[in-house]
């Protein structure tokens, strides 16, 4: 079997990761990686031993598939080239910018029968993948990403930025329609909103109370999660899962009884990546799709727009 041939454009730094994944693995060549920067281009191609190319139609015809890792706002123009070429694509999160670019990137992607895989990198945390396997009917769900204060990704807001994730791993969890959004966010040290809260409810009569901030103290990423015959504690951080349970005593009273899972620390990125070439290898669909990273952005936009509505007014009473 012939290795694939694989770029990664956008080395900065969550494209370096992606780039040594990709030399990692031993049905894959990594052929080049992609930068504007041709200093970063370089310093990264010389490390893992590949090509260094500072603009992405020089590739287009060597290549099998790609990574996106460039900023969003060029998601889609890079995305579109890829696939207009038939590049099976894994785009980093959010998707795209806005969700006509994500719907056309998505038929792109179908006309062309190429896969295209979104960067929703927790749906491979052994942790979630575990209470996945239990949920069947989410209530109530909580969750918190909380993060201490770091410049990159402050060109837009938290919500974009982190709460996103666990938008994605709520609606992978629920599968209903969203009825009601009702967002408050604040910015506390960039012009956009640093803390945020959404409650979201769903047509299946479950609710979401999701919370992110990039400018905490302690770093923390946890889910709860509620159904009629259990309580879930999924800790992302320090991958565990705790299953709380209703038993019935021989008397018929009821007690709760809890079992732990502790998983080793995984590498997120190299699952993620693995996933992709696999699913490019078998041509089945990839585990995080085009239409789910639309349709987390989509609620990330929802929230988004909510919260700009609050803050001015709040921040001019202040
Ligand atoms: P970065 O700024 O560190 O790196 C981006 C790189 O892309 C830079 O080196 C820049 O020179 C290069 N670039 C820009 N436009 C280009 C173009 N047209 N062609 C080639 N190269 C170009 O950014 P980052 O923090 O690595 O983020 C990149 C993407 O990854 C963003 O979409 C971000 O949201 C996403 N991200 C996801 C996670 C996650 O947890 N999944 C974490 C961090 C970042």
């Amino acid at each position: 079997m012939a290795p694939l041939r694989a770029a990664v454009i956008g080395v900065g730094y969550l494209g370096k990761f992606h780039a040594q994944k990709y030399a990692a693995l031993p049905d894959v060549e990594l052929v080049a990686v992609v930068d504007e920067n041709s200093a970063r281009a370089e310093e990264v191609a010389r490390d893992l031993g590949c090509r260094a190319v500072t603009d992405v139609q020089r590739l287009l015809g060597a290549i099998d598939v790609a990574s996106i890792v460039v900023p969003t706002e060029h998601h889609y123009h890079v995305a579109r080239a890829c696939l207009e070429a038939g590049v099976h694509v894994l785009v980093e999160k959010p998707v795209t910018r806005t969700l006509a670019e994500a719907e056309e990137l998505i038929k792109l992607a179908r006309a062309k029968d190429r896969i295209f895989q979104v960067g929703h990198v927790e749906r491979f945390n052994p942790a979630v993948l575990a209470a996945q396997r239990v949920l069947h009917k989410p209530l109530f769900i909580e969750s918190y990403r909380l993060a201490s204060f770091k410049a990159r990704g402050t060109d837009v807001d938290v919500v974009l930025d982190l709460m996103i994730h666990d938008i994605d791993i709520i609606l992978n969890l629920v599968q209903s329609e969203i009825v009601d959004v009702r967002p408050i966010g604040f910015p506390v040290l960039t012009d956009e909103v640093d803390i945020g809260h959404a409650r979201l409810e769903f047509a299946s009569g479950c609710v979401a109370n999701v919370t992110a901030s990039r400018v905490s103290d302690k770093a923390m990423r946890k889910v709860r999660v509620f159904q009629q015959d259990a309580y879930l504690s999924i800790d992302l951080h320090h991958p565990t899962l705790v299953c709380w349970r209703r038993i019935r005593n021989a008397d018929g009273s009821a007690r709760l009884a809890s079992e732990e899972q502790a998983f080793p620390q995984a590498d997120l990125l190299l699952e993620e990546v693995r996933a992709f070439v696999s699913a490019v290898r078998s041509g089945s669909p990839p585990p995080v799709s085009g239409l789910d990273g639309k349709r987390a952005l989509e609620v990330a936009l929802r929230i988004s727009a909510g919260m700009g509505q609050a803050w001015p007014r709040r921040v001019a009473q202040a």
